[in-house]
């Protein structure tokens, strides 16, 4: 059992939240005593705020490379912003294909609709495009919904290419950049990309708020997700709304400025470093993982395509012996370090590859360095050199 408070932390579970970074932090300071209500008040505070809220929308756009015309709406996470897109399908209907290796928030709220398919991701990724090509070419489709990065193995998927298979047979794209922004750059207009969602508290920005970028016209067709104030331009005598068009539409209710303002932050903190730097920082550290956990007895890499090696920092693996509760407790207890264990909600992929019990993710970020990789692997070392003494689990707190 870890005793000592002298043990740094080591935190490999960047993929589930990525702490904030100092530049975030220091504008929520900054924000905090001088935040108003938006697009309500003539006070100065409430116009101070709704002035940085309109920018955030402005620095996300040109983070992602959106067209001008896109809608940037703020919602509160990945999950809301696919919520909030499934909504406009299901009003507009058409149907959704997405592959089985989705996180749940790009699979449940498409399977509430009646016409969402389901591809089995194949075991590389040139047959895994084939397979959608195949399958939207059997039947149209309004939208091909797809992660950018998964969130079990880190593999990238060639977005540009998912997204020509999509509109040459009049489909729309929706990527789930949950798992990318943070690190690797993404251009909605040059990867072609309809509708792009991700969450703050991966982008190294607080929990509480997400972005849904993308074309206008279905989101104006659409009823407003929420219905409320902010939502309606008007409300006539009788009760009857006349609702706004643009992302005001489907941001009812008093929004999450804080929120939008750190993802803001974030976006600039993380261009100002830029990716070419983040992109060498994190490839070094998954080189160094990987060999490490290629030479550790009985630990198998998770991966769903035999055909790629572009991956964000994240390693999933299963060790022999021990259940991913274990490996991820030993980790915790005896050396301060703290990686995900479980079926990362994703069940459908972990019981296709064989771990519907759940394996072993460590994933990191900025903040980690090769120290923190080393410590891993040593750990590790020690937990499979006692796989056969049988005394793990009670050591255990
Ligand atoms: N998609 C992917 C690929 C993810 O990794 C996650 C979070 N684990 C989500 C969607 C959902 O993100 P959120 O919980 O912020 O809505």
């Amino acid at each position: 059992m870890l005793d000592g408070s002298s043990v740094r932390y080591a935190n490999f579970d960047y993929a589930a939240s990525a702490p904030a970074l100092r530049a975030v932090a220091d504008g929520l300071l900054d924000a905090l005593p001088q935040y108003a209500s938006v697009h309500r008040g003539a006070g100065a505070l409430s116009q101070i705020t709704t002035h940085r809220y309109e920018q955030a929308r402005e620095t996300v756009r040109r983070f992602v490379r959106a067209r001008t015309d896109d809608h940037v709406v703020f919602t509160r996470n990945t999950t809301d912003s696919i919520n909030l897109l499934a909504h406009c399908l299901a009003e507009r209907g058409g149907d959704i294909v997405v592959l089985d290796i989705e996180h749940h928030a790009n699979l449940l709220p498409w399977q509430r609709l009646s016409g969402t398919r389901v591809v089995t991701a194949c075991g590389t990724v040139e047959d895994t495009l084939a397979a959608l090509d195949a399958e939207l070419a059997s039947k149209p489709a309004a939208l091909l919904a797809i992660t950018a990065a998964s969130n079990v193995t880190g593999e990238v998927l060639p977005i540009s290419r998912l997204a020509s298979i999509a509109h040459r047979h009049g489909a729309r794209i929706l990527v789930d950049g949950a798992q990318l922004v943070a690190h690797q750059p993404i251009s909605v207009v040059s990867h072609g990309i309809d509708y792009l969602v991700f969450s703050g508290h991966k982008l190294y920005a607080p929990f509480g708020a997400g972005v849904l970028v993308g074309r206008g016209d279905w989101l104006d067709e659409a009823s407003p997700y929420l219905a409320g104030g902010g939502a309606s331009a008007e409300v006539g005598a009788d009760g009857a709304p006349h609702w706004h068009s643009g992302p005001a539409r489907h941001e009812a209710g008093s929004p999450n400025v804080l929120g939008a303002v750190s993802i803001a932050d974030a976006c600039t903190a993380l261009a100002g470093i830029g990716f070419e730097h983040i992109g060498h920082h994190e490839h070094a550290l998954r080189e160094r993982l990987d060999a490490g956990l290629a030479a550790l007895d009985g630990v198998r890499p998770l991966r769903i395509f035999a055909d790629t090696d572009n991956r964000v920092g994240i390693a999933g693996f299963a060790v022999d012996g021990f259940s991913a509760r274990t490996v991820a407790c030993y980790l915790a207890d005896h050396h301060g370090i703290g990686v995900r264990d479980g079926r990362f909600c994703a069940h459908p992929l972990l019981a296709r590859l064989g771990y519907p019990d759940g394996a072993v993710r460590a994933s990191f970020g900025l903040g980690t360095d090769a120290d923190d990789v080393d410590r891993l692997l040593n750990a590790l070392s020690e937990l499979v050199s006692r796989r056969d003494t049988g005394r793990v689990e009670e050591s255990l707190g």
